[in-house]
């Protein structure tokens, strides 16, 4: 027998077939499909590190061949490892692509395929159900807020990191800064993420482990990290990119530090590019070029990755799962095989073995322009050598020549009649599952409010998820390349409103957009929301109306309207829409909490206890259901309960007036003498004088109401004098007269005192 040569792995797997040469063994490794070679990869029990780079496009990696790149450590990876050359992203949204992801199927079959709604459907296998089913530790830590637990990614994850503050928008910080703020994401910077699955992973390093980092830094803005003047880039992309790879470091050092590098399957890879303003886009989301899909996917770890070298074969997102399975060895798990059969994802594992697959399109959607704008979705097919973008202005390229896509082919007519029909025979073979709709919390809609995620309240597509013709229908509706230019105003002009910058120009500009694009509902309820902002009450109805007029079910609008209402005190206006929002909603947080404010205002606290209950078992934080729970109790007769959750309110945002003064006024005046304590409420209305530097009335009558509780009416006499002095200044008539009249009663009650 001739001993293999060491330098060529083609020969070790000649060999290999040589020793082991019998039949019975030949046929076994046919039949399970296991003809690795002995130096490429086995399959073994690895851990798996999966880091998912959010918003990174792959030609902004050294190791794609960018210059200006400071990517050493994701270089390593990929010179210690093997790299995909065309890997694509199927969805440019961040949600639906990890979903990809972890189920190997396609947005369509996935059934999640915009951010912010929708929950994976239960009959779903993800990545960390099977390897936790196989006895595997798994933890996610997640970086925005748009992979929260509710769409169902946490699914077989012991531990789900995804605990991100609400981003702090304020006018106070446009004025200081200049900055518009729509863009700054609920996000936690990389370094905490990191910080947090190490102190995880410490707990799981003797335990085959399935980890999940979401590194979300590249997602625009761009920032700075002048605190790492290593990392400085020119462009500001690039160093966020630069700050990512330097996490990505903090884990591969871990790895080493344990000798746990050899051991764990290293899975680099982008959920989406970024078009940094090629094609039209600022951002992502709204197109499918290269910019894009084109994403890094990076294999490293065990040596034997090594030897494989780049690989040039187009792969997709939903490769990964049947890719990541077999790797580890559970290919054929019981829990995935109806996921493995239904995909169209594919081990890439005889990849990696120097073995070929057969060539195979690669599809890609965004229904996103839709569900913002009203807009037609787009979608594509990609093979090796062309790209199909359906749209109503249908594009062709020919990515082996034309890589930006420059050069529309559409005119080809044989070649585009070819593409069409593909994509129309892909179609078909998707086993679509639809989607499972979940309102998000009040707090999570202004989490994505802040990315520009809400969906714009355009009538729901549902149908067309399934119906052909409805689907098709679609694609008459405007096209994106014919709206990108005012999609980027209505952003800027989202930013104005957010910081409260609703100045004339503002509003001719939120007229002009309506103009421009009647059929976006999502302009109107901006134009409303100006209005609003402005105090013109009258227009901002109008507006609501029109567009409620349109699409009853506009979330957005039903809302707004009902705020305008409750501002001008129509309570009884107000109450059929929000009962109408919750018949379509019975979670939506905000429907209940304004319910229950307008129940409360139309004098059935009863009712209005139920929702502000609903809303406090959905969000137990909410300092604002806290306080007016508070009001209804008091108003149903249970001073404790309304004392305990005005405490709570003032305990979760302290300082709050709303809830401070009504708190004094309770333990100044309850009925039930064991409930009452003066000095907490003189403490209270104290803490709430000084808040407002001793300027406004009502803080100033409960300091005075409390003094006089405690037996001090000269005190109580010189804070109302104080008080009066202030509504004279207001020129609060009404004030002032019942001010006279305590001023009296304190007096009358000093002089007696002095008696
Ligand atoms: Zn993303």
């Amino acid at each position: 027998m001739v001993a293999p040569s060491e330098s060529s792995p083609l020969n070790d797997c000649r060999w290999t077939v040589i020793v082991k040469g019998c039949s019975i063994f030949l046929s076994l490794l046919m039949l399970t499909g296991i003809t690795a070679c002995r130096r490429s990869l086995q399959p073994a029990r690895y851990n798996v590190l999966m880091i998912t780079l959010d918003t990174t496009r792959a030609d902004r990696l050294g190791c794609y061949g960018y210059p200006l790149a400071l990517t050493p450590t994701l270089d390593q990876l990929a010179r210690e490892g093997t790299r995909f050359e065309h890997c694509r992203s199927p969805i440019p949204l961040t949600l639906p692509s990890h979903a990809s992801m972890m189920t190997g199927l396609y947005p369509p079959e996935h059934g999640l395929r915009v951010n912010g709604m929708d929950v994976l459907a239960p009959e779903l296998v993800t990545l960390p159900m099977v390897f936790s089913n196989a006895g595997y530790r798994c933890g996610a830590f997640i970086a925005a807020t748009v992979l929260d637990h509710r769409h169902g990614l946490n699914r077989g994850c012991e531990i789900y990191n995804d605990h991100i503050e609400t981003p702090k928008i304020s006018s106070e910080d446009y004025e200081r800064t200049g900055h518009l703020p729509d863009l700054t994401p609920p996000m936690r910077p990389g370094a905490q993420v990191v910080d947090d699955a190490l102190v995880w992973l410490d707990t799981v390093r003797d335990r085959p482990f399935f980890a999940w980092v979401h590194l979300y830094d590249p997602h625009y803005p761009y920032e700075r990290h002048d605190a790492l003047p290593q990392l400085r880039r020119e462009d500001p992309y690039d160093e966020e990119i630069a700050y990512t790879d330097w996490q990505v470091g903090r884990l591969v050092k871990w790895l080493d530090r344990y000798g746990l590098k050899r051991k764990t399957l290293i899975v680099i890879v982008g959920d989406h590019g970024e078009s940094l303003g090629e094609h039209g886009e600022a951002t992502h989301g709204l197109t499918l070029y290269e910019n894009a899909l084109h994403v890094p996917f990076i294999l490293s770890g065990p040596p034997r990755l090594r030897s494989v070298g780049p690989i040039p074969t187009p792969v997709g997102l939903v490769d990964l799962f049947p890719t990541l399975l077999e790797c580890t060895g559970l290919a054929n798990h019981p829990m995935a095989a109806a996921q493995l059969a239904r995909s169209k994802g594919r081990s890439l594992f005889p990849l990696l073995c120097k073995k070929n697959i057969p060539s195979r399109s690669l599809y890609a959607e965004t229904i996103h322009p839709y569900h913002q704008f009203g807009w037609a979705p787009q979608q594509a097919l990609i093979n090796q050598d062309w790209k199909l973008i359906r749209s109503p202005k249908m594009e062709l390229f020919d990515l082996s020549r034309d890589a930006h896509e420059n050069t529309n082919r559409w005119n080809d007519a044989e070649q585009s009649r070819a593409a069409l029909n593909q994509l129309r025979d892909f179609e078909k073979t998707l086993e679509r599952t639809p989607p499972i709709s979940q309102p998000l919390a009040s707090d999570d809609i202004r989490k994505l409010e802040a990315l520009g995620y809400v969906a714009g309240g355009q009538k729901s597509i549902s149908d067309a998820y399934t119906n052909e013709d409805a689907w098709a229908a679609l694609f008459t509706l405007r096209d994106i390349k014919d709206g990108l230019d005012i999609a980027r105003k209505s952003f800027s002009i989202r930013a104005k409103i957010i910081v409260n910058d609703v100045g004339d120009d503002v509003l001719e500009q939120a007229k002009t957009l309506v103009k421009e694009s009647p059929e976006t509902l999502f302009f109107q309820n901006l134009l409303g929301c100006l209005y609003l902002r402005r105090n013109e009450y009258d227009p901002a109805i109008a507006i609501f109306r029109h567009t409620l007029d349109i699409n009853p079910d506009y979330s957005e609008s039903i809302n707004n309207l009902a705020m305008v209402y409750m501002i001008l005190q129509k309570f009884t206006d107000a109450e059929p829409l929000l009962r109408h929002e919750i018949e379509n909603s019975p979670q939506s947080i905000r429907a209940h909490k304004s319910m229950g404010y307008v129940l409360l205002h139309l004098g059935q606290p009863a009712k209005a206890r139920d929702h502000f209950e609903f809303v406090l078992s959905r969000e137990p934080e909410s300092h604002g259901a806290h306080k007016y729970l508070g009001d209804a109790l008091l108003q149903l007769g249970d001073e404790a309960g309304a004392l305990a959750h005005y405490t709570e309110s003032l305990r979760l945002n302290p300082g709050w007036m709303d809830a401070a003064l009504p708190l004094a006024h309770l333990l100044i005046s309850a009925h039930e003498p064991q409930l009452r304590d003066p000095s907490r409420a003189l403490q209270i209305a104290w803490q709430a004088c000084e808040t407002t530097e001793h300027h406004v009335v009502e803080p100033m009558t409960a300091l005075a109401a409390a003094y006089a509780a405690l037996g001090r009416p000269q005190k109580a006499a010189e804070v109302t004098e104080l008080a009066l002095a202030v509504a004279r200044e207001s020129t609060n008539e009404t004030a002032g007269l019942a001010l006279k009249s305590d001023l009296d009663r304190y007096l009358r009650a000093a002089a007696g005192s002095e008696e």
